[in-house]
């Protein structure tokens, strides 16, 4: 799938196997740096009870997010994502790393060529072709932003990279000065900074602030901080370094130790101006800080913060689907803020308190980050108006055609089943606009299977006018046999890399989402269906993906790694 990835930002380094390497690191990272803290520390911006300050979001989703193992996009998918940020009102998106792949780079000079509205930042290693690459990519934006990063840490230095203290610097003023020859807008990151000496880490943002780096981004690339160790990072930066007002101090937190959003918050506490996060948390091993927590906890929080961000919040949930559903990776229901139970007060004394004064027992309000309250369920005699309302509050702008369409699927869900919940629409709604231009569609099927027995199946597949038919006893299940009366049909002979079958709403008739992943031709190809039916849902995402392969087949996409 990803083939690229040697260099990348995030990989883990290989500890050595030592017990206790990493207290000995840690006592030489904090020996000179605890008489610092017992100097005054810097007073922190002045603000009265009132002021709030912005908090940069820098939204990562597409770069570190799209790292996950398996959540790699096409350029479609990509361009939809970003412009899903710019809605959300994102400041900064870092579109990709450009010199990892043409079609890391193609994203990413895409996306700088049409989307308005938010900063679009390209990675790049601290090596001349890198930042050539990334500058090539990005200078159509309207912001463009290059971010340079180079590891500093000493397990970095003496076992990936081999150059000592004074060559890092070098090596860092040399990058930042090649990038801000390029662009006003610079970021440098000392990859690792966590676990970098306090020393070293105050020498190296000094020189990068000297030669123009407007961002200074402090990496816990292996999720190794605690929230009080990564709040005293950032203070002693601020307290020690003589340049520091001169740019804005950024945190990059992985969730390895489950503390991502909780150290992000602590940066913020101790002066940091910009944070670093994905959509649902998604990114490298256990992820990244989740945006949606950052920014609700800040907006929760903002008698405790006085900080805020530009983020429209009621586009959060929206935003949340999408990822999911073009990354393929599911919100796990416990998930903060988006998960499905996020709003969900079932316990009785928790509803009775709620009933009486929801403040009880809820700090935040469903309709703040764009879930609907779900008490309003549409049925069979709902009409296309009520339709159209619900898709608007879930977030969706629909073309009247597009909503046509989704009425079409919304009536025939509704002879199937009683009651239709947001979950429902938003699965029919994403459906319809991420589906791709339908070369087959299913028309009919029939199977029959049993203990012991061989499945029996009869399915039908509509191209244009044409209906193509099929009569076959095959497969080890009902869902295989539906695959291969497909494969015989369309002609197109694929692996089965991934099946994944989960609910949409509640109750014995809730709609089945399947999820698969085909391997054609070296390539792996994404496909989706729902339906109350999990063998139909089955066939359609088959299709979908089927018709991905089709679709590149006739030249109408761009190829990339994974579709
Ligand atoms: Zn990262």
């Amino acid at each position: 799938m990803r083939e690229t990835r040697s260099f990348d930002q995030d990989q883990t380094p290989r500890p050595p196997a030592a017990a206790g390497f990493f207290s000995g690191v840690h006592r030489e990272i904090w020996d000179d740096a605890d008489s610092l803290l017992h100097t005054k520390p810097k007073e922190p911006q002045r603000m009265s009870e009132s002021s709030s300050r912005q908090i940069v979001i820098f939204d990562t989703t597409l770069r570190d997010g799209e790292q996950s193992p398996g959540a790699s996009m096409n350029l479609y998918e990509k361009m939809e994502v970003a412009q899903a940020l710019v809605e959300l009102g994102v400041d900064v998106i870092e579109a990709g790393f450009p010199i990892a792949s043409p079609g890391d780079f193609n994203a990413v000079r895409e996306i700088a060529k049409t989307v308005r509205g938010s900063v679009i930042c390209g990675l790049a290693r601290c090596r001349p072709e890198d930042i050539d690459r990334a500058w090539e990519a990005v200078k159509y934006a309207e912001q463009p932003r290059i971010h340079v990063f180079l590891a500093t840490s000493a397990i970095h230095r003496e076992h990936k990279l081999k150059m000592d203290k004074a060559e890092i610097v070098q090596r860092a003023v040399e990058g930042v000065k090649r990038a801000v020859d390029y662009c006003p807008d610079v970021e440098f990151s000392p990859e690792d900074a966590v676990r970098t000496e306090i020393d070293f880490l105050c020498q190296v943002v000094e020189a990068a602030i000297d030669v123009g780096a407007t961002t200074v981004n402090i990496p816990d690339t292996v999720g190794y901080a605690t929230p009080a160790h990564m709040r005293r990072v950032i203070e002693i930066l601020r307290n020690r370094v003589p340049n520091i007002d001169r740019a804005v101090i950024s945190v990059h937190c992985h969730n390895d130790l489950g503390m991502a959003v909780a150290n992000s918050l602590a940066a913020v506490e101790a002066g940091a101006g910009q944070v670093e996060c994905t959509v649902n948390g998604i990114g490298e091993r256990a992820g990244n800080c989740s945006l949606e927590e950052i920014v609700m906890a800040l907006k929760t929080r903002n008698d405790f913060y006085h900080a805020h961000t530009r983020v429209v919040s009621q586009r959060i949930v929206p935003t949340s689907r999408l990822v999911a559903t073009v990354t393929g990776i599911q919100v796990q229901r416990n998930k903060a803020i988006v998960g499905q139970n996020a709003f969900a007060h079932e316990a009785g004394i928790h509803q009775d308190g709620m009933l009486k004064e929801r403040t009880t027992y809820e700090i935040m309000r469903p309709e703040d980050v764009g879930l609907t309250m779900s008490d309003l369920v549409l049925g069979k005699h709902s009409g296309r108006a009520a339709l159209a309302d619900r898709a608007k509050a879930l977030g969706y702008r629909l073309t009247g055609e597009q909503l046509n369409l989704v009425f079409d699927e919304f009536k025939e869900l509704a002879d199937k089943k009683k009651e239709i919940y947001d979950g429902d629409i938003a699965a029919l709604i994403e459906q319809q606009i991420h589906g791709v231009s339908e070369l087959w569609s299913l028309e009919s099927y029939q199977v029959t299977s049993g203990t012991g027995k061989v499945p029996e199946v009869t399915l039908s597949v509509r191209r244009g006018s044409e209906v193509l038919s099929t009569h076959k006893v095959c497969g080890d299940g009902p869902v295989d046999a539906v695959f291969l009366a497909i494969e015989e049909l369309t002609g197109i002979s694929v692996v089965c890399r991934d099946f994944r079958v989960h609910s949409v709403t509640v109750g014995k008739d809730a709609q089945g989402e399947v999820m698969v992943q085909l391997e054609y031709q070296g390539e792996l190809y994404r496909g989706h269906g729902v339906s109350t039916d999990s063998i139909e849902a089955s066939a359609k995402a088959f299709l979908n993906a089927i018709n991905r392969i089709a679709s590149v087949g006739n030249g109408s996409q761009q190829p990339s790694k994974i579709r």
